[in-house]
């Protein structure tokens, strides 16, 4: 009844035939084999089961859809950051360069390498052509401050 070599050979092997051929000798097996045929899925839902497939990818697809349309819109944002924060660092640059200050740390951070936390606004000589380019011909409000005493 059992056939180890058609199994060993593993092709043309068909589960239907080899479960009525272990039922055909054995009352038990055959009754295991009824009940598990009848816990089967009905033949009705196999021929709604390509439509369930065909929805899932549908749902799938626009929810992937939708994943790449919000990154495509995180990248731009993250773009515009990147932008929106070089250009923000430029200006202090030119400001901190303007005031005498350490345009990396602006005397803040003693581990800095350009002015080791003694950057402050007025700890090296201004930059007359920024200052100019900032303030124009007007001073600084403290420097205005100090001339009218
Ligand atoms: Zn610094």
């Amino acid at each position: 009844m059992f056939d180890a070599a058609a199994l060993a050979g593993g092709a043309g092997l068909d589960p239907a035939a080899m479960m009525q051929e272990f039922a055909a000798g054995d009352p038990r097996m055959a009754a295991l084999m009824e009940m598990m045929q009848a816990q089967r899925v009905p033949p009705s839902n196999d021929v709604e089961a390509p439509d369930e497939r065909d929805d899932l990818i549908a749902e799938l697809s626009a929810r992937l859809d939708a994943a790449e349309a919000r990154l495509t819109k995180m990248t731009r944002i993250a773009r515009q950051l990147h932008e929106a924060g070089r250009a923000g660092s430029q200006r202090l640059s030119r400001l901190a360069a303007a005031l005498g200050a350490c345009g990396l740390c602006w005397g803040e951070d003693p581990a800095c390498l350009g002015c080791r936390g003694r950057g402050r606004p007025g700890m090296v000589r201004p930059d007359p052509q920024v200052r100019a380019e900032l303030f124009g011909s007007q001073p600084p409000l403290r420097e205005a401050a100090m001339h009218a005493h």
